[in-house]
């Protein structure tokens, strides 16, 4: 195995996650075979209890590991499928070791960090980095390992010990390190400032590690003097010090580092001269400047909780973006705080309740994400209902469906006390209850996660169009509540049909309402399997049908001529 180890230096943010992608990217392109592994120093043994509105999206993979949003960039960007080992955090490692410790498995021994947290560390890389993510059989040619935070951080000194050590044990031809830094300019002198950078490849090389790249993120591309500079200082060849400067789209990024010939210089590094070819980015290449010049743009209207920081939607953002491409399109997506639509917001927040709903109003269609909690639940109903009766195209992902199945049970079933037990345990109409897969008693580990198949009932309907006429679909799960089945037959009178069931047709996966241009509810995340070029097929829907688009893309295809 080959290791690519992405080191961040300086200060967080500095897009290390989309660097290390596209580093993979890259070599993806030059026909390897490319695996990833995300260390997130935190204790946390996974991103499962992690607040959106602290840490972004909690990404879910196919087996159900609940990890850091880093991982779904990797997704997107290898088009592989993660396992939830692919993500490390310290608290994964102190727990292995810790029950090895319970087990007597260190025979009396003083169980350290060096060597027993460090040798789980090296354990868990080589192990993890074998494990075959593209669908093909054996291990991938290259495994790149991000390291989350910052050189220097007290809590990713082990790691860096372990990765040391790790080094020293493969051999520098299997191992390349890429330390990504900053290189700022100062407002007056206009200088750009390599200090900052000399300092954390110092602190770097203090533990052992000199890096043999650099990537230095920057404003504008790099002076050939500050490359000197940094080479002399830094100890990395100048041809060795790539540049990310500011792009219009993070998709230029794999471009920018082809065109600086990093691929030749990592293939050397890594004694893979031979095996690789030279990179095919075609698709890339096409796909970022179609991006940059999109003239029309389509309002989407993003009805949530978690609104103030954008990446806590980052998967869904991402799937409206490859849907909207599809459509040669750019998304505009209007961030509406649910709660701001409610009547008591009228009241409370009288600018902030019209603006909220001025922008619903003025969106092409409406989007009601994941959630988890009460609050602003009343104002997706509101604007579920606004969607509904306006025949304003709609998508409900998880509790979005959840949601519409609570509003149409109150408006059109007359059920005033219709809710999820989730928000009034004793909801006198409980349309939405908890059916955990396992124990209805602890609420421990009772989430439904990861991927489940959906059965389609029919063949007769919008979601099975768009999917091209599967008997099935397989997408990603997280959540603890579903419609209650004993109220589906009533639910089913007002015209509403659950299109998509799992296996023992207890749970409704998928409604829509025919008497509508697009209402569909999931109670899956179809955003996590989104790709560019590749996109969802409920969110090209979505856009298709905010576009009016919608019905001869689905009669072209059933004609086949696309
Ligand atoms: N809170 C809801 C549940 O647990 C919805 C979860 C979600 O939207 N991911 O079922």
């Amino acid at each position: 195995m080959k290791y690519v180890l992405v080191t961040g230096g300086v200060v967080s943010g500095l897009g290390k996650g989309v660097t290390a992608s596209s580093i993979g990217v890259v070599l993806k392109a030059c026909g390897l075979r490319v695996t990833s592994i995300k260390i997130d120093p935190y204790l946390n043994t996974d991103a499962g209890t992690m607040s959106p509105f602290e840490h972004g999206e909690v990404f879910v993979l196919d087996d159900g590991g609940e990890v850091d949003l880093d991982l779904g960039n990797y997704e997107r960007f290898l088009d592989v499928r993660l396992t939830r080992d692919n993500n490390i955090t310290t608290g994964k490692i102190y727990q292995s070791v810790l029950e090895k410790e319970r087990k007597g498995d260190y025979l009396g021994k003083t169980v350290q960090v060096v060597p027993h947290i460090t040798d789980a560390i090296k354990d868990w890389i080589e192990s993890v980095s074998a494990i075959p993510v593209d669908g093909k059989e054996g291990p991938a040619d290259v495994c790149v390992i991000e390291l989350g935070g910052t050189v220097g951080d007290i809590e990713s000194m082990p790691f860096i010990e372990a990765l040391r050590q790790l080094f020293f044990s493969t051999g520098p031809d299997n191992f390349c390190l890429i330390h990504v830094s900053l290189v700022p300019v100062l407002g007056v002198v206009g200088e750009q400032k390599t200090k900052p950078t000399q300092h954390s490849v110092r602190e770097l090389r203090a533990l052992g590690l000199t890096p043999h790249f650099l990537a230095c993120r920057s404003a504008q591309p790099l002076l050939e003097n500050t490359k000197q500079k940094l080479s002399q200082f830094c100890h990395v060849p100048a041809a060795n010090i790539l540049n990310i400067h500011d792009v219009p789209n993070i998709w230029h990024v794999p471009l920018l580092l082809r065109n600086q010939n990093a691929h030749e210089a990592i293939l050397r590094q890594l004694a893979l001269v031979r095996v690789a070819g030279p990179p095919n980015l075609q698709e890339w290449t096409t796909r970022a400047e179609t991006f940059d010049n999109l003239t029309n743009s389509v309002k989407i209207a993003m009805v949530g909780k978690y609104v103030g920081l954008t990446d806590s939607y980052l998967s869904v953002v991402k799937a409206l973006l490859h849907a909207c491409i599809a459509c040669s399109l750019k998304p505009s997506i209007e961030w509406i705080a649910a709660s701001d639509l409610e009547d008591e917001s009228a009241k409370s927040t009288p600018e902030a309740h019209s603006k909220a709903w001025e922008a619903l109003r003025n969106s092409a269609c409406v989007l009601v994400p994941g959630g988890f909690g009460d609050r602003g639940v009343n104002g997706m109903i509101l604007a579920a209902k606004y969607a509904r009766e306006n025949k304003v195209p709609y998508l409900g992902i998880c509790l979005g469906m959840q949601i519409s199945v609570i509003e149409i049970s109150r408006s059109i079933l007359g059920w005033k006390g219709a809710n999820s037990t989730e928000f009034d345990e004793h909801a006198p109409n409980p349309v939405v209850i908890f059916m955990p897969e396992g124990s209805r008693t602890h609420m421990g580990n009772t989430m439904r996660l990861g991927s489940r198949r959906t059965l389609l009932q029919t063949a007769d309907c919008i979601t099975a169009k768009l999917y091209h006429n599967p008997d099935h679909v397989d997408e990603r799960h997280r959540h603890r509540y579903e419609v209650n089945p004993e109220v589906v037959e009533d639910l089913e009178k007002t015209g509403l049909r659950f299109v998509g069931k799992d296996e023992s047709r207890q749970r409704m996966e998928i409604l829509e309402l025919p008497s509508h241009p697009f209402y569909v509810g999931v109670q899956f995340h179809p955003e996590y399997k989104s790709r560019p070029g590749k996109p969802s097929a409920l969110f090209l829907g979505l856009i298709l049908a905010a576009t009016g688009q919608l019905e001869a893309y689905v009669k072209s295809h059933q004609n086949g001529s696309i």
